[in-house]
């Protein structure tokens, strides 16, 4: 419920409702999808690496035989060149509801970020401030920083509400005719929080400035329309909710209107007008394409391209759907089992302000982590007492969170738990 009130009711706490529920997904075909042992028993960290489809392990299989050992050097114009734009195309319409030609596959989200800033701040040429809050994932808070003080601007810092996050009114306080680029995570990397990404895109336009919205935590989970919204960049991972694997490629979105605009420091061959021309000097692509580099990962983007074809077939509005069930569940159950025990629930309250993970915050996380991964439970510790529930709604059973939740409650209760 968006109002966070009426489903609090409190569940019927044991592991055959837990089933019952699993059997009314209607998601609940899409685990066998993806390729799960028996261990661990409760994995709650897919919102920082997915699981591996099974369609990607045979596709990556078939990428090997077949184009690398099969046609060599051959496979790059005949299979490979176009790869970065073209599953670009297929995650803009699957992913972020935009259209074709503003978004590619390539680098990490670090790199795309890093990119996508001086473009932004390129935009703005005159402004001297940048704004990003406290509570953004680290690498986001290192490049403004770095980033700023390379082109002289003034770093403004928001300090939201742990608990919460950035609202359009709480960042209307820093920004202004100064204002050059705004960068701010969709979903928080620690509470949850979803932020309102079309209001606060319209605020910072308001003011005459430029957003990037790093889309990590909620790319492949939460359905959006970056087109409608009018943002202006966005990068995300794809080893997250879209399943990609470890080191994935990541995203960049450009909005098609500041494509003949932009231009981004890292100028290698790829971003080139011509590839294959080898020119004297760098004249970047017309088309998204300029926001490339170097050469793309193909293996990393053939297993985006697997992810995205699970996502479009689930649907993200049932993933969505699920992902609001699973974490009213996963409050339930922390009320009822773990707050009696001083473990509180640190995520908004309202399903509309919450992607897709719980986090408690506990007296001695740390500890409580590696006894929950001891005991086949994996989830995700947040310095310095916070445990993360990642919930994975194409992968994640609800008898696995009753699972979790009962384990960590034995854990925190001392009540002589052993593994
Ligand atoms: C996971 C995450 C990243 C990771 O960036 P990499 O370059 O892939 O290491 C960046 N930003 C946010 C908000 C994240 O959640």
């Amino acid at each position: 419920m968006a109002d966070g009130t009426a489903s609090y009711a409190p569940v019927a706490a044991d592991l055959s409702d837990a089933r019952r529920r699993d059997e009314a997904d209607p998601l609940r075909e899409f685990r066998e999808r993806f390729a799960i042992g028996v261990d661990p028993i409760a994995y709650l960290d897919g919102n920082s690496l997915g699981r591996p489809p099974k369609a990607t392990i045979e596709r990556l299989h078939q990428v090997l035989d077949a184009e690398w050992a099969g046609r060599l050097i051959l496979s790059w114009p005949e299979r490979w060149v176009d790869l970065p734009a073209q599953v670009g195309d297929q995650l803009a319409q699957t992913v972020l509801g935009s259209g074709p030609g503003q978004t590619v596959i390539a680098d990490s989200t670090t790199v795309n970020l890093f990119k996508a800033l001086h473009a932004a701040c390129g935009l703005r040429p005159d402004r001297t401030e940048i704004v990003v809050d406290d509570a953004n994932f680290p690498t986001d808070r290192y490049l403004v920083d770095s980033i700023a003080a390379e082109r002289e601007l003034t770093v403004r810092r928001l300090s939201p509400d742990p608990e919460s996050g950035v609202t359009a009114s709480t960042l209307a306080q820093v920004i202004g005719p100064r204002t050059a680029v705004v960068l701010l995570s969709h979903v928080d990397y620690r509470s949850g929080y979803l932020a309102d990404l079309a209001g606060i895109t319209t605020a910072v336009h308001e003011v005459g400035g430029v957003v990037v919205w790093d889309l990590s935590h909620s790319a492949g989970l939460v359905p959006m329309s970056l087109d409608e919204a009018g943002v202006d960049f966005a990068v995300g991972c794809t080893y997250k909710y879209l399943n990609a694997g470890p080191g994935a490629p990541a995203f960049l979105y450009v909005a098609a209107q500041h494509l003949s605009a932009v231009s981004q420091p890292i100028t290698g061959w790829f971003g080139a007008a011509d590839v294959f021309a080898m020119a004297a000097s760098y004249e970047p692509a017309p088309d998204i394409r300029r926001m490339l580099s170097g050469t793309p990962s193909v293996l990393g983007i053939v297993a985006v391209q697997e992810g995205l074809t699970l996502i479009a077939e689930a649907g993200l509005d049932r993933i969505r759907a699920k992902a609001v069930d699973l974490t009213e569940y996963t409050i339930a159950l922390a009320d009822e089992k773990l707050a009696p025990l001083g473990a509180s629930v640190a995520s908004p309250r309202a399903a509309a302000d919450r992607g897709g993970h719980v986090t408690i915050r506990c007296a001695g996380a740390e500890d409580v982590t590696r006894r929950l991964v001891e005991a086949g439970v994996v989830p995700d510790f947040r310095n310095p007492d916070l445990i993360r529930l990642g919930l994975s709604p194409l992968t994640t059973t609800y008898a696995e969170v009753w699972t979790a939740v009962d384990i960590f409650a034995r854990i925190t209760s001392r009540r002589g738990f052993t593994a």
